[in-house]
């Protein structure tokens, strides 16, 4: 068959330090379960040709496929890491030339596998899938699910279960652990060829800015802030944030032990091996924070000669995130709440909104749409609060309501993933591709009413897991 990829591969121009040659395993058994139809448009790929193309893609074995080496501080403990269970199968380039990567995850074991078996479970992929895609219908920046595939493999974890493969694509999988990885070693010109590529790649428009490299620091900088804002906006928690899982292109990256808030609570945390609360949910710009520390710390020699003079401008712009992520914090909640113009107290109003939800356990992603729709008031502690919020809304400049993109009406709650992945295990996917329907359109008041309610108290999921 007629290869549809117009592979480019740009990564593989970087030293050898960066990536090996892998290929995926064979599995004679591959599955199409999920595919994508909007992205196979935006790839320029055919629909038609697409079941059988992907399944040829990943058996074929004379392109030149790689896996990505990098480092990393796993909560806060630097290590030698890599994709352990990921095989790139290049940069290709759609109709308008836009550049992406096609990485297939579940494929087998590289040598960056240590001592997994370089697989994933197909409910795991299909986890992936689903909360990606939502991240991105919610217009959240992320890495894109393509298709899934079962392997017609069984793998062990809890017992035996089934394995597969996701499809991921991304605008580029460079983390900051790939920059950990370059100042490792003693040649200087790793780290910089990996900058000007960095640079090149995802910001092309200030490459010939005579300092470009701090340049690029503060574009990324700038991502990080408006991604932790909007994963406020929406209540996500990522759960891993290590340094390797932050991409410099500002996608969320990585859907392991992730999940989305029911009742809000600024301290929660789902990840069974985030014990001490380093991924919360309230500490995740905190930790942004520290990986960008960890990213400036490779490229210092880059950002001025003298190197207490490029610490001080590094202190200096990392002083000004709080600052930054404040001001975009409250106007983000503003605009969940419908309130714009200026008022001293809009702070106050905040606060006190979520210190109710909290003690009185509130679902966070229901308690904006009440107050959307005036239902809010059906609680009588909420009565108090809402009657200064209409007082506040007065003096309001003109606000055009239909347009409100701030306050989904449905997310991918943890307890209905569960039990769609339960069901397709059985062989039933109706639930799995209607859930996946009703999250293309997260604003949209049309969504089913079923995926919208929180889970009762025996619904409740309290721990999500890594490596699964
Ligand atoms: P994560 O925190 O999920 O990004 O994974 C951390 C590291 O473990 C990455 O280098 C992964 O490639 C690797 N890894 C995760 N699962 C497996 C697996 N089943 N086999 C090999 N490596 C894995
Ligand atoms: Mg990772």
């Amino acid at each position: 068959m007629l290869s549809q990829w117009n592979f480019n591969n740009s990564y593989l121009q970087l030293p050898k330090i960066f990536f090996s040659k892998t290929k995926p395993n064979q599995f004679p058994n591959l599955e199409l379960i999920l595919k994508n139809q909007k992205l196979i448009d935006k790839l320029s790929l055919d629909r038609n040709k697409f079941n059988k193309f992907i399944v040829t893609s990943i058996a074929d074995d004379k392109q030149d496929f790689y896996s990505q080496a990098y480092a990393g501080h796993q909560f806060g403990h630097f290590t030698i890491l890599g994709d352990g269970r990921a095989t790139l199968l290049g940069e290709h380039l759609n109709k308008k030339s836009e550049r992406f990567d096609i990485q297939l995850k579940g494929s087998g074991k590289t040598p960056y596998s240590r001592n997994g078996d370089g697989k994933g479970t197909l409910k795991s992929m299909l986890r992936e899938y689903i909360v990606s895609e939502a991240m991105h219908n919610l217009n959240i920046k992320t890495t894109r699910s393509l298709a899934v595939l079962k392997t017609g493999e069984r793998i062990m974890r809890n017992g035996f279960e089934e394995g597969g493969i996701l499809v991921r694509v991304a605008e580029s999988h460079i983390r900051v652990g790939t920059f950990q990885l370059a100042a490792l070693s003693k040649e200087r010109k790793n780290i910089e060829e990996l900058l000007d590529y960095s640079i090149k790649r995802l910001h092309p428009e200030i490459y010939e800015h005579k300092d470009r490299h701090l340049e690029f620091y503060k574009k990324i900088v700038e991502n990080q802030i408006n991604l932790m804002i909007e994963w406020q906006r929406v209540g996500f928690i990522h759960g891993v944030m290590n340094t390797d899982n932050m991409a410099l292109s500002g996608e969320t990256i990585d859907y392991g032990p992730c999940a989305f808030l029911d009742e809000y609570n600024p301290n929660k945390v789902f990840s069974s091996i985030d014990q001490k609360g380093r991924y919360a949910f309230n500490n995740q710009p905190k930790i942004a924070l520290w990986n960008l520390a960890r990213f400036a710390e490779t490229i210092l020699h880059l950002i001025h000669k003298d190197q207490t003079l490029a610490i001080k401008i590094i202190e200096d712009l990392l002083k000004s995130f709080e600052k930054k992520y404040y001001e975009l914090w409250l106007k983000m909640m503003k605009n969940k709440l419908q309130i714009n113009n200026h008022n001293e107290k809009d702070e106050k109003l905040i606060i006190e909104l979520l210190d109710l939800m909290h003690v009185f356990k509130l679902d966070f992603t229901n308690t904006f749409i009440e107050i959307d729709n005036d239902q809010i008031k059906k609680h009588d502690f909420m009565k108090n609060w809402y009657s200064k919020l209409k007082e506040r809304r007065k003096i309001n400049k003109k606000f055009n309501k239909t347009n409100d993109k701030y306050n989904p009406k449905i997310i991918p709650r943890n307890h209905i993933i569960e039990k769609v992945l339960n069901e397709s295990e059985n062989g039933n996917y109706d639930n799995l591709y209607k859930f996946i329907e009703n999250l293309n359109e997260p604003y949209s008041n049309e969504v089913n009413s079923n995926f919208q309610k929180g889970p009762s108290e025996d619904e409740k999921i309290h721990q999500t897991f890594c490596g699964t």
